[in-house]
């Protein structure tokens, strides 16, 4: 599912640029692909928000970052992808080519898809200056049937939730934890935010 919520990131994050050097950006930092619950290719979904004119994109599936072999079955994607008269798979193979788009025979004999890394499909998307895509992660957590989701943004690895707690806060207080010891130990900036999950009923589905 894409989420098409817009934020404007401002660059006064960044405290070393002066008035006039600071600028806005575009970009989506909440965007789920088939490498978690997502509908769609990451490549097929960073190519819309380049072409919509998006400055960045991150990446956030839940509890996985694009990393390593990963295999999707067909009928699994077909069952999410509503295409109007064209397979999800087609549409993909048209716009990024046979040779890019890798299949096998399942053990069950259906056909799967390897899902392309984000090292390996930045290459063909971002532009230097105009598209950049960012690694994230949708640190995904629950209590009951409440999700208690925190996206962070800029990781090194994965981190495996903490669920197991007596209260949300103290979930979300470990999970915020996690990441501000990965910034440290990488030395690199990260940021986290609360995800807002709301479910909407009927037609679609869930709504992030
Ligand atoms: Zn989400």
């Amino acid at each position: 599912m894409i989420t098409r919520a817009i934020f404007w990131v401002f660059c006064a994050a960044f405290p070393a640029l002066s008035a006039a050097e600071a600028r806005w950006h575009k970009g989506n930092t909440h965007t789920h692909s088939l490498w978690s619950d997502g509908d769609d290719f990451p490549e097929m979904i960073s190519d819309w928000y380049r072409q919509q004119g998006y400055d960045f994109l991150v990446m956030s599936d839940h509890n996985a970052l694009a990393r390593g072999e990963k295999w999707v079955k067909e009928a699994v994607i077909e069952k999410k992808k509503i295409s109007l008269g064209v397979t999800a798979l087609e549409k993909y193979r048209r716009r990024f080519s046979d040779e890019w788009v890798q299949t096998r025979q399942g053990e069950d004999g259906k056909t799967e898809v390897r899902l392309k890394t984000l090292e390996e499909y930045r290459k063909k998307l971002e532009e230097p200056g105009k598209f950049l895509l960012i690694e994230a992660e949708e640190i995904s957590a629950a209590m009951g049937k409440a999700p208690i989701h925190i996206n962070a943004i800029n990781l090194t690895e994965a981190i495996q939730p903490v669920k197991d707690l007596a209260a949300v806060r103290e979930v979300m207080r470990a999970n915020l934890q996690l990441v501000a010891e990965q910034a440290a130990k990488a030395g690199k900036p990260m940021i986290a935010h609360i995800i807002l999950c709301l479910h909407r009923r009927g037609a679609g589905g869930r709504l992030f």
